[in-house]
């Protein structure tokens, strides 16, 4: 069963950059009601967790570098198919492919540094939302 529900972070290039208030009012512009959300920085072991299944790939220990780098903002977000839907949102991982009008086309600078994460899976999107959340913390 589809839970319609995704997680996302916008970005230390993003939120460096000034862009977080333009890219929650595209988020919730495109249907998603917030249900958790959090401004924090994550240490370098937090940010080395949370991509571990990047580990043995040669971009890991830039992409820990650069997700522990500043502030972020980590969400769960709700709306029918919701890890579909906002992938489609968000745009491709290089912002050189993504699509006119997503938020990687506008606002990422890199492959590196996208501006956002969007959850890949349902049972992801799940892991990834207690990975942050506590149930005190959503709605
Ligand atoms: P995310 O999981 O952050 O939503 P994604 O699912 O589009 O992104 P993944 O393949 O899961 O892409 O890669 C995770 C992240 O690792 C990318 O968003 C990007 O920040 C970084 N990354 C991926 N490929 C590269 C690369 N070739 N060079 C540098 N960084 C990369
Ligand atoms: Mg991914």
């Amino acid at each position: 069963m589809m839970s319609n529900r995704t997680f996302t972070m916008i970005k230390p290039d993003a939120t460096s950059k000034g862009y977080t208030g333009a890219i929650l009012d595209q988020i919730i512009k495109a249907g998603f009601s917030i249900k958790a959300m959090k401004w924090t920085k994550l240490t370098k072991e937090q940010a080395g967790l949370f991509y571990e299944v990047h580990k043995e790939r040669p971009f890991y220990p830039e992409l820990v570098e650069f997700m522990s780098s500043d502030k972020i903002v980590a969400a769960i977000l709700e709306k029918e198919n919701a890890v579909a839907d906002f992938r489609e949102l968000i745009g491709a991982t290089n912002p050189a492919n993504a699509a006119d009008g997503t938020i990687r086309k506008i606002f990422a600078a890199s492959i590196g540094e996208n501006a956002v994460h969007g959850s890949d899976s349902d049972e992801n999107a799940a892991i990834e939302g207690d990975f942050f959340f506590s149930k005190l913390e959503r709605f």
